[in-house]
């Protein structure tokens, strides 16, 4: 009796659940069924690249941040955080980088921090000025340093908490092609990693400069001897700005500046007068204008062998 008023039960909610479902386009045999994969909603650039290369068309990706924008200190607007809100998986950078995600509850249980495996080893960055660039306002760099990426076993350690995020979401048979797919990027960014390593071990700790503060990991992990400046790329320094940097170069005599993006010719005359020449090593945090992520960080790599290869 008691059984059967239970099954009777069962069959209620299922039918109840199934009346609130809404309706099923696959069903229908309709081309609209895509949008029945899980959406992926994602936290800056080189996690929409994982997702995307690893998911295949299983998932659809989606990075709604503005080409012209620094994801970590943009601003979504309401409608945007409800769709961050409403995805399939919610996959985060970690290491404080999403600053507007302080502010908003997101679903514990959609959530993916790819950077929690390697917390312990985030970096504290000391007080500096605060300072703006693009429409985000002023912001500061102090605190947890976020650009986990540009050292590449942590961003092997993002890709694989991304790979396990996405096979949660599909069959069996498309994890497997997830795993497969995660095995060659692994490989490609390990290249990257020895790659860099050996940069390291050429430059023995000759002192270089930062354009700004985002190559904390990457300066750690592949051993330079790195300090930064405030400085953005399309911004010409003034005599305020230059004197800074002589002051540091006295303690620090760097001959290259890595810049986050091509510097106006100007800028790069005015260094070369200083005796330091100017170095691109784009971090790729949003959608590059040519290429992705993996032709980016190559490009980097290719520029720094070129820079320091033995005479
Ligand atoms: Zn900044």
């Amino acid at each position: 009796m008691i059984l059967r008023h239970l099954c009777s039960l069962i069959i209620l909610s299922a039918i109840l659940l199934n009346a609130c479902k809404p309706a099923d386009p696959s069903s229908s045999g309709s081309p609209a069924q895509k949008i029945d994969k899980p959406q992926v909603y994602v936290a800056n650039y080189p996690l929409k690249y994982f997702a995307e290369r690893l998911g295949g068309d299983a998932v659809v990706v989606k990075f709604p941040a503005p080409a012209d924008e620094d994801p970590a200190f943009w601003q979504p607007d309401d409608a945007t955080v409800s769709a961050y809100q409403s995805a399939d998986l919610i996959l985060m950078n970690g290491a404080t980088y999403s600053k507007w995600a302080e502010k908003v509850t997101l679903p514990e249980s959609k959530l993916v921090d790819t950077s929690a495996g390697f917390k312990p080893q985030y970096i504290e960055i000391k007080a500096d000025s605060t300072h703006s660039h693009g429409p985000g306002g002023e912001h500061s760099h102090s605190g947890t340093a976020f650009t986990t990426w540009l050292d590449f076993t942590q961003a092997i350690q993002q890709a694989e908490t991304v790979s396990a995020a996405l096979q949660e979401l599909v069959s069996k048979d498309v994890a497997e092609q997830i795993k497969s797919r995660m095995t060659s990027l692994k490989l490609e960014l390990d290249s990257l990693n020895q790659r860099l390593l050996a940069i390291g071990n050429k430059l023995v700790n000759a002192p270089l400069v930062a354009s700004h503060p985002v190559y904390h990991y990457w300066a750690r992990g592949y051993s330079f001897h790195l300090q930064s400046v405030l400085w953005e790329p399309e911004v010409v320094p003034d005599e305020k700005a230059i004197e800074g940097l002589k002051a540091l170069l006295a303690k620090h005599p760097a001959k290259w500046m890595i810049w986050e993006g091509t510097p106006a010719p100007e800028s790069v005359a005015k260094l070369e007068a200083l005796g330091v020449k100017s170095l691109v090593f784009d971090p790729c945090g949003n959608v590059p204008d040519e290429g992705d992520f993996m032709s980016v960080m190559k490009a980097n790599i290719e520029r720094l062998e070129k820079a320091f290869h033995s005479p």
